[in-house]
Formats: structure tokens, C-alpha cells, sequence
């Protein structure tokens, strides 16, 4: 489930492997260090804007890597908050990447906090059964490199909108891992892309600033835990026993909740804070206030923050979101628990939701043309 593209993108190399790769060109070491600070710093989109190389080593570049692995197809802005970025990739995938706006008292958008939704792969292998992205299977997974290169995106559409500070290196506060994809089923590629993104040769953007969502992969929640970067985790659970939980998320057969909850558990005690169940409210599936009690304990167990999502109707697929009334009854039963809880409503604030539902059809849809791509898009 890999794709070799013509040329490795630049977006994928770490300041060693890149230093190695000039070093057996006979290249000084400090090379390294140069190129990427065009890469990441200066924000150069072509060799030829890295001004103080060689022209030889330049053209070397150029047969060498790629430097941006996606490309810009469409921007579109909403009405609320959030921006969409769809990418294409060398093979003509199609990723969505999302620019959530967080309005503050007193500043412009442009001044707001920005979180960013990225994906992982195209498509997902998970087959929960209320979710677009999973809805075709899995194509592919992303690279290391493919990854950065939606945030080096992103960076690229901020600073046309606000002119940087000096001192700043992404263009935006937070990272929510939550677009299309399992990201750890893409365990590597995903790692190697964080700590790209992480390290100050590249776009600096601090662990705790990194949210990873999982639908539960337990092995690699544990494996996660041990790593030295201490990111964010999220956990997708959306049922508060097996029962509903394995009817809507097939994984939860393999890693039932005796066995999740310890792993979330071993995480958490490891990096010491709190991890964020998120919880889908689908009306008649896991909506009772049964489901919202034994949420509440699991919650209390482990000390974790609850974020429930109204559902977001997806179109071909029968679920809905319960009536405002039975989410605040369900919302009721954490909060009288003194369970950290947050309910998401505003539209452009609901990063959830914003990222959970990337687009089903757009890979069907160039087919027919470009044009067609911008409908789906704008829907
Ligand atoms: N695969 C990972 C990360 C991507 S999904 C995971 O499942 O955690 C990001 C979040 O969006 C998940 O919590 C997912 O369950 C949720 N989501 C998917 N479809 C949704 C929908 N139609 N409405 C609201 N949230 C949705
Ligand atoms: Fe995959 Fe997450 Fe969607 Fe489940 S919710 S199908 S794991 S992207």
C-alpha cells in the first residue's frame, strides 16, 4: 500500500538523512541546515529562490527531490471559520486539509488561534460504519513527507493572508490529527513527519501542540506512550460498552474496551495529561443515558476529558444527529459528575467535524472534470 514516487519529496527528509544524501555529493555539512531553513524558514517554493547555493548543487536538487509533494487543486473558504485546502498528490490523490479558525474577543480572523486538520492516508481501512472517509477502503498511506507537506501548504496560504512575525515558524498554534486516515496505522511515516514538523530545523511546532487521534489501535497507543515527543492523544469511542461500541467500529473486535482502556490509562499516566475521548452523539446508537453513564465512569476512571460531537450527516448514510435537547440530557449526566465536558456546537468551531467527514466522492468526481471537483468541494 505504497506509492514510490519518481523523486523523494524534500518535505520527508530530516536534517540527517538530508545532510548524509549532500554529504556523499561531496556537499559541506552545513548544506543540510541551509536548505532546509529556505524550506521551512524562508518558505522558498522553488530552487531557484535558495539564492545563496551553488547553481550546480541547485540543479542537483532539482533531479533529485521533489520539493513539494502537493499541490495546491483549491482553497475554499466558508462562511464560518474554516478554510479547506484539497491537495494532489504525484498520483493524482486527492487529501483535504482544514484550517480551523478559533475567533478571539478584540482581534481578526487572521489574528485567530488556527488549529490544522491533516491527513494521513487516503482513505481509511477502519470501516466504522458512520464515517466518509473509510466509506471506499483504504487507497493508500501518506508519506512522511506528504504529511509535512499539507502543513507547508497551509503555511503558504497564512502567510499570503498575514505577514509573518520574524520569529515565527508555522503559521499556525495547533495540530489536530484527525483528517483522513488511522494515523497509526500509518505509525512511521506519521512519526517521522511529527518529528519533522516537531524539530527546530524544521517548522518548530511543539509536541504538546500535537493532537493524534486514534479509533484504538492498542499496540501502537502503547508504543506511542514510549515515545520521547509527548504528543497529545485522542481516543474515537464513541460507545461506552462493547456492545455498541463493536456495532459502529469494527476495530473494537480486535481491542474491546478491557483491553483499550488500559492502554489509554498506561498513555496517560506516562505523560501525565489528560486524554480527550471523543464521543460522536448518533441518535438512537449510542445516545441513551445509559451509554452517558457508563461514559462518565470510564471518563472518571481515567481521568480523561470528554468532547461530544453532534453527528454530522454524511451523505448515502442513514445516521443523525439526536435533537438538542437529548444532547444536552446526555451532556447533563457528565457535567453533573464533574467530568470535564465539552459539547460542540458553532459551526466553525467544530474541528470534529470539520476534519472527520473528508470528501467521499472527489477522486470519482475529476473524472468528470475540474469544475465538478469545486462543486464537491463547495458542498
Ligand atoms: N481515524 C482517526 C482520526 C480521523 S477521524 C479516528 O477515528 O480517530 C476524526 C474524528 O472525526 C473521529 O473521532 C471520527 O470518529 C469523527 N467523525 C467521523 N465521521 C464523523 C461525522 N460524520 N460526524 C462527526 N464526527 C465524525
Ligand atoms: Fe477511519 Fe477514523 Fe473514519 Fe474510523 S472514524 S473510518 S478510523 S477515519
Amino acid at each position: 500500500m505504497k506509492f514510490t514516487p519518481e523523486k523523494p519529496p524534500l518535505t520527508g527528509e530530516t536534517l540527517d538523512s538530508l545532510t548524509e544524501r549532500l554529504r556523499a555529493q561531496g556537499e559541506p555539512a552545513f548544506r543540510g541546515k541551509q536548505i532546509l531553513e529556505w524550506l521551512y524558514k524562508k518558505r522558498a517554493r522553488s530552487w531557484e529562490q535558495m539564492t545563496n547555493l551553488p547553481k550546480p548543487l541547485r540543479s542537483w536538487l532539482d533531479e533529485t527531490f521533489d520539493l513539494l509533494p502537493a499541490s495546491l487543486v483549491l482553497k475554499k473558504q466558508s462562511e464560518d471559520v474554516t478554510d479547506k485546502l484539497l491537495l494532489e498528490l504525484r498520483d493524482r490523490s486527492l487529501i483535504e486539509t482544514v484550517i480551523i479558525r478559533a475567533p478571539q474577543e478584540g482581534v481578526g480572523l487572521d489574528h485567530s488561534r488556527k488549529t490544522i486538520c491533516i491527513s494521513t492516508q487516503v482513505g481509511c481501512a477502519m470501516g466504522c460504519v458512520f464515517c466518509a472517509s473509510g466509506l471506499e477502503g483504504l487507497k493508500r498511506d501518506l508519506s512522511a513527507g506528504e504529511i509535512v507537506a499539507q502543513l507547508l501548504q497551509v503555511c503558504y496560504r497564512e502567510d499570503e493572508r498575514t505577514p509573518r512575525a520574524r520569529a515565527e515558524l508555522a503559521s499556525f498554534d495547533n495540530i489536530v490529527v484527525m483528517g483522513m486516515g488511522e494515523p497509526l496505522a500509518n505509525y512511521d511515516a506519521l512519526l517521522r513527519a511529527l518529528h519533522i514538523v516537531n524539530a527546530d530545523w524544521g517548522l518548530g511546532v511543539g509536541a504538546r501542540r500535537i493532537t493524534i487521534s486514534t479509533s484504538g489501535l492498542v499496540p501502537k497507543i502503547l508504543k506511542l506512550a514510549e515515545e520521547k515527543l509527548g504528543f497529545r492523544l485522542a481516543i474515537s469511542l464513541h460507545g461506552a460498552t462493547d456492545e455498541v461500541r463493536e456495532k459502529i467500529m469494527p476495530v473494537n473486535k480486535a481491542f474491546p474496551l478491557e483491553k483499550l482502556i488500559p492502554a489509554v490509562r498506561t498513555f496517560s499516566e506516562k505523560h501525565g495529561r489528560m486524554v480527550t475521548l471523543e464521543f460522536i452523539l448518533i441518535d438512537g446508537v449510542n445516545d441513551s443515558l445509559e451509554q452517558a453513564q457508563k461514559l462518565r465512569d470510564i471518563a472518571r476512571d481515567l481521568h480523561a476529558h470528554v468532547n461530544l460531537i453532534p453527528y454530522n450527516t454524511v451523505e448515502g448514510l442513514p445516521w443523525k444527529r439526536p435533537s438538542i435537547t437529548r444532547q444536552e440530557r446526555f451532556a447533563d449526566i457528565l457535567r453533573d459528575a464533574r467530568v470535564s465536558v465539552t459539547l460542540r456546537r458553532e459551526k466553525g468551531h467544530d474541528i470534529d467535524a470539520a476534519c472527520g467527514q473528508l470528501r467521499l466522492k472527489t477522486e470519482k468526481e475529476r473524472l468528470i472534470g475540474e469544475s465538478v471537483v469545486g462543486e464537491a468541494v463547495n458542498r
